[in-house]
């Protein structure tokens, strides 16, 4: 845990642009932290050779000695499997792209606030708003940064306000209200509406060619809805008056739609990356969305 906050913890005390700092400055400019970070970016440079080498002259771990040996500067960590921190130190620069997760409750003083307090808690809401990232990069099947948004942290704030939640500048804002209100499992309801916001975190928009409202809402849900997070009172698979009316109406009517082409919504998500044409439909499915709506009427006989 520590080694993958790390990376965001050094850039957020102004240690940027870490890979072009010598492991020697950064070690002489900032104490400890640096030396520590000092001995991943010696530690990858080695993993380098040690590659380079692996089918030369000799074992990366012979190499890592070699070069241990040439660097009289910072002396070879003692008392750990040198492979071993190879791997914590691969995995700890991976984290660099780890995305950052804030908790913040400003309303601990109004029943919800101390609701959320005493039934989900900042620790948990931290696990699900991690988790709820890497569902969604799954249901979109974005595997690389490349295909994600670039979101290098999200911040989650329990306020003293009116509605459910939303999601604005890579901020969720849940209603402490709507918490003091819910009857039932509030810590179930909660992780179901973070799915759902965090989804709008990462889902493309039509960059500015304006998709309908309710097809974001409808994506925003489609992914709580496979996350299992499903409240008591959305509607069944079938109903509904439009394919676009939004929420949990176009979130089924998507579930059908991903039957019919497993990915159906990932690959939709990826064409909302460049822009939104109704004729996306067509493209991914053969036939307009208005057929597609009748059939799927049709289906449950409504
Ligand atoms: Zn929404």
């Amino acid at each position: 845990m520590g080694l993958v906050e790390k990376p965001i913890s050094l850039e957020s005390k102004g240690y940027g642009n870490l890979g072009q700092e010598s492991p020697k400055d950064l070690a002489k400019a900032h104490g400890n932290e640096g030396l520590e970070w000092a001995w991943m970016l010696e530690e990858m440079k080695r993993i380098e050779v040690a590659q380079k080498n692996k089918m030369g002259q000799g074992s990366p771990k012979d190499e890592w000695a070699k070069e241990a040996q040439n660097n009289d500067d910072i002396p070879p960590k003692k008392g750990k499997d040198e492979l071993e921190s190879l791997g914590a130190c691969h995995r700890a620069i991976q984290g660099i792209h780890a995305v950052d997760y804030v908790v913040t409750n400003t309303a601990a003083n109004t029943t919800g606030g101390s609701r959320f307090n005493n039934e989900i808690g900042s620790k948990y809401s931290k696990q699900t708003l991690t988790n709820a990232t890497n569902f969604t990069w799954k249901i979109f099947q974005q595997k690389t940064t490349a295909d994600r948004k670039k979101v290098a942290k999200v911040s989650l704030f329990i306020e003293d306000i009116d509605g459910v939640a939303y999601a604005v500048n890579n901020e969720i804002h849940v209603s402490a209200r709507y918490i003091a209100s819910y009857s039932g499992d509030v810590k179930r309801e909660i992780t179901g509406v973070l799915f759902h916001e965090m989804t709008h975190i990462w889902q493309w928009n039509g960059n500015g060619q304006s998709p309908p409202g309710g097809l974001i809402e409808g994506i925003a849900d489609f992914v709580r809805l496979k996350s299992g997070y499903v409240p008591s009172h959305w509607v069944q698979p079938g109903k509904g008056d439009r394919w676009d009316h939004g929420y949990d109406v176009t979130a089924r009517f998507l579930d059908y739609l991903n039957g019919l082409r497993n990915g159906f919504v990932a690959d939709l998500n990826k064409k909302l990356r460049t822009g939104y044409s109704a004729n996306y439909f067509v493209e991914l499915l053969g036939k307009t969305v208005d057929q597609l709506w009748s059939d799927y009427k049709a289906k449950y006989g409504n």
